[in-house]
């Protein structure tokens, strides 16, 4: 084992050790370098599997974040996700340690079931209106979810603009560009519908849903909160890979008001300006696209 390696190794023990309460063997451990910053780990003990995650910035009260959100679906029973075993921080690094979820082939059902799962999660509403009581993130994006009486409102101000924001002023954009956010702001509030909150997993494209053993969905990676469920739906189109019976289940149990495709450009304004202050400007010319129509 390389250095690196054993370093890592004591770190995943340690972590083992703290919240199994053993001084474990570790029996079988595989990297994954799935997300963009993070790193972890799926390991066997005594023929348990776990999955570790951990960062390495500093984004800090990440995992706390995903730990509650991961309890607040759980709590729901709507839809399945990994049992949370332990978050912290070791070695300045924090980590979010899990049940490890094994894979298989995808049920017949699997996307009625999905879509089914999705509209019962969404049925979860909050007296507080859209937000959250704690800041979360979009992969590496800051989500300030202060809250606010209205969805659209909420769309705007804790959405779309915190990116414009960070944007004009890392120079991604224009002001320009910026002046073209705030003219479509004034037109929102009529194309958009003023729902009840939902809740919401947050980042919902299909690396984020897994098949279990059973064939059935699991939710990984949430960054929830109360918003505009539409917004949840659009963001599935966006990278595809989502069956319309998804679609026509999600319908059948909470139906989508009239006009839902034409608004998916708008929500998707959304998760294209958090990958323009990402990843870079290639995502603007798809912002122009969708700006220019408005
Ligand atoms: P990141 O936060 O770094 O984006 P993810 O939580 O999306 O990481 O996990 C990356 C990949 O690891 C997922 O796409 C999934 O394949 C796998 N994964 C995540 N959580 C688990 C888990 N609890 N059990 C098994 N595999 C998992």
């Amino acid at each position: 084992m390389s250095q690196q390696s054993q370093e890592q190794y004591q770190f995943i023990a340690q972590i083992l050790s703290k919240h199994t309460g053993e001084s474990t063997q570790i029996d079988d451990f595989q990297f994954f370098y799935g997300g963009n910053f993070n790193l972890a780990v799926r390991l066997r003990v005594k023929n348990t599997e776990y999955f570790i995650k951990w960062t390495q910035g500093d984004h800090q009260g990440l995992f706390e974040a995903e730990a509650k959100n991961l309890q607040m679906i759980h709590a729901t029973g709507a839809i399945q996700v990994p049992q949370v075993l332990g978050v912290g921080q070791l070695d300045e690094k924090e980590y979010l340690m899990m049940e490890c979820i094994e894979s298989a082939d995808k049920h017949a059902n699997y996307w009625h079931d999905f879509g089914e799962k999705l509209a019962h999660l969404h049925k979860n509403t909050s007296s507080l209106g859209h937000g959250l009581d704690y800041t979360n993130f979009i992969g590496a994006a800051t989500q300030e979810n202060s809250w606010k009486k209205d969805g659209v409102e909420f769309f705007i101000e804790n959405r779309l603009n915190k990116q414009v924001d960070r944007a004009l002023y890392d120079r991604k954009i224009t002001p320009e560009l910026a002046e073209n956010f705030q003219r479509l702001y004034e037109k929102l509030p009529d194309l958009l519908p003023h729902e009840a909150p939902a809740l919401i997993h947050g980042d919902l494209w299909s690396g984020n849903a897994m098949v279990n053993e059973q064939g059935l969905v699991t939710l990984v990676d949430p960054c929830c909160y109360y918003g505009l469920r539409e917004a949840e739906l659009a963001f599935t189109t966006m990278f595809g890979g989502f069956d319309t019976k998804f679609y026509e289940a999600y319908h059948a149990t909470f139906p989508i008001e009239k006009g839902f495709h034409e608004r998916i450009p708008l929500y998707n304004l959304y998760p294209l300006m958090v990958h323009v202050n990402l990843f870079g400007e290639g995502y603007l010319p798809a912002v122009n696209k969708i700006l220019a129509s408005y």
